[in-house]
Formats: structure tokens, sequence, C-alpha cells
């Protein structure tokens, strides 16, 4: 746990020094002891201790400077710090400016100077009012807190990377914390760039990418050998399964995520039909099994780099990230799983993040509570997305544009949907238009689609769940597909139409370039479940050996 500090300010060097030792000699084992030669500098200690987020129990600080009296800076502590306690030492002729500050500044004690002996002058005080702090304190959270607007989409986008990443961090509205906004300001250049991640070590990142975020919090970012026998595009179920095979089976593996391990399965609220878990298994606990799991065979896991390309160079495949690195492999799996298609209604894009989500979005749970919430969509994710914000929200409706709910939905989501009060399930509608104020949601438009009616709904949140498309657009011309944009593989490759050059065939998972695989949803024919991911997943890894043998 961090210490509270004890912040002593005087600008007489001695007295400053006098202070300093008596207060480390009695309360250094629970409390930082920090001095500061003037009100100006005491400001500035108050301040970066505040960006750190650091607790401060006392400021004890002298009356008598030139340039900023005792007063004047505790009137400015007190608005970072208003639970502090505030001290301030005093000469005799002081006394009117200390008795008026208890009233300005909610003053706790002023002491007589010189406080000696420090038993009987000081610490009694100190004591006192320091146990009255710590009955009142609310000890600030330790690690890293994020500052920014609720209805920011940069402020979603962060927190979303930081909890698939499963890192813990404390979220603070800006709109609620004035201390807090009057500082990022100040340090986001004078304008309101958001949000601004702060860092246990002191240091802060405005508005940043995943991957400097990534760097920051200590994710791996950069691959540590210069070649590997399988680079591993895509960290979703069939990639951790490839990584976890490969790895066990002694080769050099690398996995290259652009946002989290887990993909869709990780942003599940309840996988039950994955082989193993009666009761079903979340997708982040499953993810972080998996990656625990890869890792602890030897796979490489980088998180935050986006692959943007794939090109031959034989026997070599290069890999290409979107800040222009390069990886060297023999062989790559491609395992870029799908992604939620996008509704597309006007009014619906400034609104992303700020109202508008696609999937889960599971770390805005508690933001709804109580609200009332849409669900788009028909199918398993919409079920489960409707259930699990049913434990928060006042009211959720599932907006299903076909007559009823999706018949490949699971028998059981269907039954427990149709026993929980507070989802209503409206079929034959459609939204048509989104509208909020101040970026956000306020209402959707709804329309039946037989009749044509529309009708306007006050909701706080709409949770899209419309069907998902293969997440190939990176590897357009790279690798063939089918008109949908799976990619072909074994024996959907042709000679003909698509360039099989080589004698064999290709492999069970192979593409049409040698020595690229794909596995999981991102196949063509695949069949798109968590364990048919996994299988394939490991699958793949077994016709990547037979491939090594040939190169
Ligand atoms: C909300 C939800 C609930 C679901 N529930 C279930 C369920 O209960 N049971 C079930 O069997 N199935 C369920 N599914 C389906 C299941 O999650 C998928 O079939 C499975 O995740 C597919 O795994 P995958 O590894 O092929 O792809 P994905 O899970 O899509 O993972 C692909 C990964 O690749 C990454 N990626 C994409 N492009 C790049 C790139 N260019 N560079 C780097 N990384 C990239 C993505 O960020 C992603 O992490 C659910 C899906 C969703 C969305």
């Amino acid at each position: 746990m961090v210490k509270p500090a004890l912040v002593a300010v005087d600008d007489d060097v001695e007295v400053l020094k006098a202070i300093e030792r008596d207060l480390r000699d009695r309360y250094r084992k629970d409390y930082r002891v920090l001095r500061a030669g003037s009100g100006a500098e005491g400001l500035e200690v108050a301040r970066e201790l505040k960006r750190r987020g650091a607790p401060v129990a006392l400021f004890l600080v002298d009356q008598r400077m030139p340039a900023m009296s005792g007063t004047e800076l505790l009137v400015e502590v007190k608005k970072l710090y208003p639970d502090a306690c505030k001290v301030l030492l005093t000469a005799y002729a002081d006394t009117a400016a200390a008795i008026s500050a208890i009233n300005d500044v909610g003053l706790n004690h002023y002491l007589m100077k010189p406080w000696n002996p420090p038993e009987q002058r000081l610490y009694p005080v100190l004591d006192d009012l320091l146990s009255a702090w710590w009955s009142r304190a609310r000890l600030p959270f330790d690690g890293i807190r994020v500052v920014g607007s609720p209805w920011s989409p940069a402020s979603y986008a962060t927190r979303e990377f930081l909890s698939l990443n499963q890192v813990p961090y404390q979220w603070i509205d800006i709109d609620q914390e004035p201390s807090i906004r009057e500082l990022v300001t100040a340090s986001s250049e004078g304008g309101t760039r958001l949000p601004v991640v702060l860092l246990p070590d002191g240091t802060q990142l405005v508005a940043p990418t995943n991957l400097e975020v990534a760097v920051k919090i200590g994710i791996q970012t950069e691959a540590k050998l210069p070649f590997y026998d399988v680079v591993i595009v895509g960290g979703g179920p069939a990639g951790l399964a490839n990584a976890v095979y490969a790895a066990s089976e002694g080769l050099r593996a690398l996995l290259v995520e652009q946002s989290a391990p887990g993909g869709q399965a990780g942003t599940s609220s309840l996988i039950e039909n994955y082989l193993g878990f009666p009761s079903g298994v979340s997708g982040a606990d499953l993810a972080l099994r998996a990656t625990v799991q890869a890792r602890r065979f030897g796979a490489e896991l980088l998180v935050g780099h986006e692959v943007t390309g794939i090109r031959q160079n034989d026997p070599y495949r290069i890999v290409t990230f979107a800040d222009g690195r390069e990886v060297s492999c023999y062989a790559v799996v491609i395992a870029t799983g799908m992604a939620v298609r996008k509704l597309e209604v006007p009014g619906i894009e400034p609104l992303i993040g700020a109202g508008v989500y696609y999937g889960a979005a599971m770390s805005e749970a508690a933001r709804y509570r109580g609200r009332d919430i849409a669900i788009v969509g028909g199918a398993n994710s919409a079920g489960q997305g409707a259930l699990f914000f049913s434990r928060y929200a006042h009211h959720v409706t599932m907006i299903v544009r076909a007559a009823g709910l999706n018949p490949t939905m699971s028998r059981y989501l269907v039954d427990r949907i149709s026993d929980t009060p507070n989802i209503e399930v409206m079929t034959r509608v459609e939204v048509t238009s989104v509208q909020g104020d101040a970026a956000r949601l306020e209402r959707v438009t709804i329309r039946n689609v037989d009749t044509g009616e529309e009708t306007m709904r006050d909701l706080s949140g709409l949770f899209i769940f419309i069907g998902v498309a293969p997440r190939t657009e990176r590897l357009a011309g790279v690798v063939a597909m089918d008109e949908k944009g799976f990619v072909l593989t074994g024996s959907a490759i042709s000679r003909v139409a698509h360039g099989w050059r080589l004698e064999r065939d290709p492999l069970m998972f192979e593409t049409n370039i040698p020595g690229v695989f794909a596995a999981g949803d991102v196949r063509a024919s695949a069949n798109r479940r968590v364990a048919a991911a996994v299988g394939e997943g490991s699958a793949a890894i077994y016709s990547v050996h037979r491939y090594l043998t040939t190169v």
C-alpha cells in the first residue's frame, strides 16, 4: 500500500529541516515525509502528488512566507486534498491570521513556534489529527488510472483495451472530479485530449494508441527473436490453440494480436457449450487460461500490433505490422477470425463508444445500471448480450428484424430470455436512425418492417450484434478467398484458379501460398464455434510440422 504523505512547507531552511526531522522521527514508518521550501513549491508538490494519485494526510505549513502565505497555500491545496489535515505554524503575531484560516480553509490546528519538545507540543496534536484522518480516509487506488469522459469514444477504446487484456485500472470520470479535470487539462497542453492514462510511476499518456498503452503497462510488444518457425496472426481461440500446440511441440512460435487475446470468445460473458466446463466459462477466463498456457510452453504473444501484410521470400515468409516492423518465419497461420458487422444508419458514427457499442462491451455494464438499453440482433451472441445486460439495466429491448429469435439460437438461451421479466423481444423491426445530444445516445428510431410505422424510443445504450464478417481486409490480394472474404484452404484450392504450382497438393488448412495456413472462423466453411476454432488451431499445427519438413 502507498504510504500517505505528510507535507511540510517553510521558506526558512533551518525551521524546515527541524520540522522534517521531527516528522520523520515519529512518522516515517507509516508516512512519506515530504518538504517544500516555499508556498509555490508546496503547491507544485501537492499537484504532483494528486497527479500520481498519492494520498496526503497532512499539510504542515508556515504562515509567514513572502510570495505565498501559509493560508494562501492552504486555500489552494484544499481544492486538491479537501480531506487532508491542515496545520499552520505561526508566530504569536500571526494568531489572528490563523484564527481566520480556521473558517477560510477549515484549518485543523495552529502550532506556535517553536514546538519543542515535540513529544509534548507537536506529536499529541498530530497523532489526534492523523488518527481522525485515517478514520475518514479513502485511500486511492494504487494502480493505473484512466481519466476520461464516459461519452468519449477514445476513452472507451482505452478502457476496452485494458479490460480485454484483463489489466486492472481505476476509471475516473473527469466530469465528477473537478480537481482532476484541472490537472489533466494542464497536462494535455491546455486542451482536453482524452483519455489521460495515469501510471503508478507518475508518468502519463495523453490520448494514447493501444500500442502505447501496451508498451507502458508491460505487455510484450517486441518480438524477442529475429526469426520464428511459425508466426500466428490473431489471438482468438484458434490462434491461442496454434500457439499452445506449436510451442508445446517445440516450435519457435510468435502470436501477434492487435487488440487482446481471446478474440470474439473473449467478449462472451458465458460460454456454456465448451467441453469440460459444465457450468460454463467466461470468455475472459478462457482467454486468460489459454494465454498462460501458451506462454508456459514458451510461445511469445505480442499484443497491440496489427498485421497488415504477409509476403513470400522463399523459403521465408515475412509478416508486416502496421508500424512498418517486420518479422521473418517459415510458416504463418492466419487466425484473424471475424469482426462484427457495422450497422449503417444515420447518426450512428459519432455515438460509437458514447452509448452505441458493437458487441457486449462488458466493461460498460455498470454504467447502464437502472437504465433502458436495447440489443440489436436475434442470434446467439445477441441473446447472451441481452441476458448479461438484464442483470444491470432496468429494461432490455431486443430489436430483431426476423419474425422471431434466430432459429439457430441455442434452446437454453431462448428459454432464459423468455423467463427474464425485464427483457422484451420486438420482432419484425429495425433501427433506422439514432440520435444523441452532446455526443451521447439519447433515442433510437425503430421501424416496423411490415407496416413502415416508425416509433422513437429513449435509450441510454444500444448494443449491436448483427452478425460478423471475416477479418481479411488486410489480406486482400495475399491469399485466395471466397466471395464473402473467407480464406480458402486445403482441398478448396484449385491449381488453375488459385495458381498452386507445387507438385504436392495443399495440406489441410494450407492456403494457396505454400506455408501460409488459415484456421478458425476466418477459414471458408469453418464451423464458427469456440471448440471448432480450438480444434482447427491445434490441427493446423500438424500441417505446419509437415510443411516444415519440406523447407
Ligand atoms: C459475443 C459472442 C459470444 C459467443 N459465444 C459463443 C459460445 O457461447 N459458444 C461458442 O462455441 N462460440 C461462441 N461465439 C463464437 C466464437 O467466439 C468464435 O467462433 C471464436 O471466437 C472464433 O475464434 P477465432 O480464433 O477463429 O477468431 P476470433 O475469436 O475472431 O479471434 C481473432 C483474433 O484475431 C485478431 N486479429 C484480427 N485481425 C488481425 C490483424 N490484422 N492483426 C492482428 N490481430 C488480428 C482479432 O483482434 C481477434 O482477437 C461467440 C462469439 C461472440 C462474438
